[in-house]
């Protein structure tokens, strides 16, 4: 007699009993601790990987992201990180696999310098078609490429130790490499940017539109972060979206004051 597995994971080959629920045949053997689980005690990944439900429980389910795995050319590993990250969330948060914050942090890399550039072409391009004041445009090329990188990586670090410093005094428990990894790659929605650059061309849309993209990517953020909380953290619902959420609360804060800095600076009077 033979038990019919589910597809995808490893089927008993000898009728077994699951381990929770005696008489119930297994239908798999638990890739991870060996034990033999029901269908009904099975966790199943919409990317394939089943194992039992008390290793679930455990976090063992880890998303297979393809920048950590890093066995795949440059382009193709940002690539499929990239669209896992934005348009998988739901799947990725919960389930970010161990590794190491410096792996995260070349993909944020990754994509602070693809912004940059195509901020340098924008703004070659408006000195080109002469419609932006050359001097301030000028001005621009020469600090936008490192301004812009240095505001993605301090948001990112900002955003990831606030993350896991109230994820764990909510009583979350995690290392905390496990925020900083995620906040880096969280940078993915950064790039949005690049098709934002065109949009700033339009005088009345393209300020709404850049509104309208500022809120979606705090608020992605936010989401992304509160799943991450409950799946990693371990945290409950309600715990989790406040973990989530008050981080990113803290980072706009931190930008609004430096804003207010900035123009309080520059219109101080010249001692
Ligand atoms: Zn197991
Ligand atoms: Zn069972």
């Amino acid at each position: 007699m033979q038990e019919a597995g589910d597809p995808g994971g490893k089927s008993v080959d000898r009728p077994h009993s699951c381990e929770v629920h005696p008489g119930v045949p297994a239908s798999i053997t638990c890739p991870r601790c060996g034990s033999f689980a029901c269908s009904e005690c099975v966790a199943d990944s919409l990317w394939g990987d089943e194992v039992c439900a008390a290793c679930a429980a455990r976090g063992a389910l880890e998303y297979p992201l393809a920048w950590d795995k890093g066995d795949e050319p440059w382009p193709l590993r940002f690539w499929k990180a990239t669209s896992s990250i934005v348009f998988d969330a739901r799947q990725v948060f919960p389930h970010l696999p161990p590794g190491t914050v410096l792996r995260a942090l070349g993909y944020a890399v990754s994509v602070e310098i693809l912004v940059a550039l195509a901020e340098v072409i924008m703004l070659l391009l408006a000195l080109t078609t002469r419609r932006a004041v050359i001097p301030g445009t000028l001005a621009l090329l020469l600090s936008d490429p490192v301004l812009v990188p240095l505001r993605g990586f301090a948001s990112a670090t900002l955003i990831g130790l606030t993350f896991h410093g109230i994820a764990v005094l909510l009583g979350g428990k995690a290392p905390l490499r496990t925020g900083m990894r995620a906040a880096f790659y969280l940078r993915a929605f950064d790039l949005v940017w690049i098709p934002m650059q065109v949009a700033a061309f339009l005088p009345f849309a393209g300020g709404i539109l850049t509104v309208m993209m500022n809120i979606a990517q705090v608020a992605f953020q936010g989401w992304a972060l509160s799943m991450l909380a409950r799946g990693r953290y371990g945290l409950k619902a309600g715990a989790a979206v406040a973990a989530g959420t008050a981080p990113i609360a803290i980072a706009i804060l931190a930008y609004i004051v430096l804003q207010l800095g900035r123009v309080l600076l520059a219109y101080a009077p010249l001692t």
